[in-house]
């Protein structure tokens, strides 16, 4: 098996047809035959005819598979479903909603053969009301700031990945979007090419405003499981350190102005500011220190992850561990689409 995607839905019932046989087309296209291709759609608990229609689909097309939830787990869990039913060497996962585009995919490919393991679509030009564009604007930048790495849109749902990166992901609650982030910090080497974006055409969009407010614990999750997945005291620490050593420098000239003048200490807000600093910042710095205690008994967390026995040319083929950014649209859509990627591959 060379290539799987992945496409979790919910409540797609109108688009399934049109995907599906779009990506038949495109995926023999550049593969041929059968057996060189799957498509695994995983129904996340949908209520309308999205089952009978992926059964359908299932008639016609030998390489559709199908995974199907008793109820909706989100869209985390439906990616990280496929992912465990996926038996490609290169991952596809995009939105069954039409909006992106299979013709992207040998351009994917074409990436992955320069070398990356992660191919992030990049909706340079997005056909989304600007209600959804604006906050995912901010979710970006925000990210690429705390992160470390420069993505124009992680939240991409059209991405490619060789299958050692898939391999590593655990995907739950509203992960998928941090999936860049998650892979980076496992040293993946990851780029970004933009891509086609269509506007909805049936059904409508999962998720409202609230997906970012939402988003924002997770995004701390993300942040501790991996800048500072083997030293939360440094996280914690810091912050502590630099608290109660206010709190402390308070305390202390209080103390002075007492001794030295004789000035009564009990009615100055300032000592009370003083001992809730000192409080503060002890308790963060043993927050941290237990975090210690936890990633120790945790040995994989603190294990660099390794490749064992690299084949020479991989060695020799292996890209800067950066991430690039990709150039522009205009200079994305110039290169020509391949098939090579898969020909490294089979
Ligand atoms: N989706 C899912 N489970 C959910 C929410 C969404 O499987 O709980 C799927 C949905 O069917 C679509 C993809 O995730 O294929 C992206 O959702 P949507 O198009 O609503 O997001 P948007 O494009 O508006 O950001
Ligand atoms: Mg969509």
């Amino acid at each position: 098996m060379q290539i799987s995607v992945v496409i979790p839905c919910l409540n797609e019932e109108e688009s399934l047809e049109p995907l599906g046989n779009k990506l038949v087309e495109v995926l023999s296209g550049i593969l041929g035959g059968e057996g060189a291709f799957e498509i695994i759609f995983v129904d996340d608990g949908s209520t309308d005819s999205t089952a009978k229609r992926l059964a359908a689909l299932k008639r016609v097309h030998s390489q559709v598979r199908v995974v199907r939830f008793r109820r909706n787990f989100g869209k985390a869990a439906a990616l990280d479903a496929g992912f465990r039913v996926a038996g490609g060497r290169v991952i596809i996962t995009m939105d069954a909603d039409l909006q992106d585009d299979p013709e992207e995919i040998p351009r994917m490919l074409e990436a992955l053969d320069q070398g990356y393991d992660v191919v992030s679509g990049w909706k340079s030009d997005r056909k989304d009301p600007l209600s959804k564009t604006l906050p995912s604007k901010l979710f970006n930048r925000t990210l690429a700031m705390l992160s470390g790495i420069k993505l124009h849109d992680y939240n991409c749902g059209f991405k490619a990945y060789r299958s050692e990166a898939v391999r590593e992901l655990v995907l739950y609650g509203e992960l998928h979007r941090y999936i860049p982030v998650l892979l980076y910090y496992r040293g993946f080497r990851i780029t970004e090419i933009a891509v086609k974006h269509h506007p909805r055409r049936f059904g409508h969009s999962k998720y409202g405003f609230e997906r970012y407010t939402r988003g924002l614990f997770d995004l701390l999750t993300v942040i501790l499981l991996t800048r500072y997945a083997t030293r939360p005291l440094h996280a914690f620490g810091g912050i502590g350190l630099i608290l109660g050593t206010l709190g402390g420098s308070l305390l202390i000239y209080l103390t002075a102005m007492k001794l030295a003048y004789g000035v009564t200490l009990g009615d100055r807000p300032l000592l009370l500011m003083g001992i809730l600093l000192v409080l503060v910042g002890i308790q963060l710095v043993s927050t941290g220190l237990l975090g210690e205690m936890l990633t120790r008994t945790q040995n994989e967390a603190h294990r660099p992850f390794a490749l064992i026995d690299v084949p020479e040319e991989q060695l020799l083929a292996l890209p800067p561990a950066d991430v690039r950014r990709d150039a522009g649209p205009s200079a994305a859509r110039a290169s020509a689409p391949t098939n090579s990627a898969l020909d490294e591959l089979a």
